[in-house]
C-alpha cells in the first residue's frame, strides 16, 4: 500500500488508461481515418484496391476477399469494444478483460482521496470515461486532467531515474481535485 509519497514511489508514470489510450493513438496514427485504420492495422497494409481477380482464380479471389472482409469485420468490432472498454479479443488472438473500476488507494493515502471523491463519483467518472468511446475524445479528457509537472531540479551528482512527474485530478460538481494516481487510475 502506499505508505509516504505516492508520487515518489512510482516508476512508471502514466496508468493503465494513458497506456491503453496512447498505444491506440499510435495505432490510429497509421491511418487518416478510422475504417481505413482498421483495415491497415489488421492486414498490414495490404492494398484494399488490387482485384485479385485479375491475376488469380475467381474462387480463390472470393474466398480472399471474403476473409479480409471478415478480418476487417473482427477488427472493427474488437476496435469498438475496447474503446469503450468491454472485454475484446485481441489481433493475436488473446481474451483482454473489460475494464473495471480498481480498488484505489484506500485510508492509509496521505491525500485521503477516497474522502474527496467518493466511491459512486468514481464509478461514474470511469464509467463517463470509457462511453467517449474514442481515442480522441478520451485523450482530450486526459488531457485535461493529467497534468506534467517539471522535474525538480536536483542536487549536483545526484542521479534519478524520474523523468516526468504528473499530477492526476477528478473533477465533479464541487469542482478540481488532485488525487494520487493509484485513486485515478486502474491499478
Ligand atoms: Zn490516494
Amino acid at each position: 500500500m502506499v505508505k509516504s509519497d505516492s508520487y515518489g514511489s512510482i516508476k512508471t508514470i502514466l496508468s493503465d488508461i494513458v497506456d491503453n489510450v496512447m498505444n491506440r493513438i499510435s495505432i490510429a496514427a497509421e491511418g487518416p481515418s478510422l475504417s481505413s485504420t482498421a483495415a491497415s492495422s489488421c492486414h498490414g497494409g495490404d492494398s484494399a484496391s488490387t482485384d485479385v481477380s485479375l491475376i488469380g482464380n475467381p474462387i480463390q479471389s472470393n474466398r480472399g476477399r471474403k476473409r479480409r472482409r471478415e478480418d476487417a469485420w473482427k477488427c472493427n468490432i474488437a476496435k469498438a469494444r475496447r474503446n469503450v472498454g468491454k472485454d475484446y479479443v485481441s489481433k493475436k488472438g488473446k481474451h483482454v478483460r473489460e475494464r473495471k473500476v480498481k480498488a484505489g488507494c484506500g485510508i492509509v493515502c496521505r491525500r485521503k482521496c477516497h474522502s474527496v471523491i467518493n466511491q459512486g463519483e468514481r464509478q461514474h467518472l470511469f464509467h463517463r470515461f470509457w462511453q467517449l468511446g474514442c481515442v480522441d475524445k478520451q485523450r482530450e479528457y486526459l488531457n485535461g486532467v493529467v497534468i506534467e509537472r517539471k522535474k525538480k531540479v536536483t542536487k549536483v551528482g545526484e542521479t534519478s531515474r524520474r523523468k516526468r512527474t504528473y499530477q492526476w485530478h477528478f473533477k465533479n460538481s464541487k469542482g478540481t481535485f488532485e488525487v494520487c494516481k493509484k485513486f485515478f487510475g486502474t491499478r
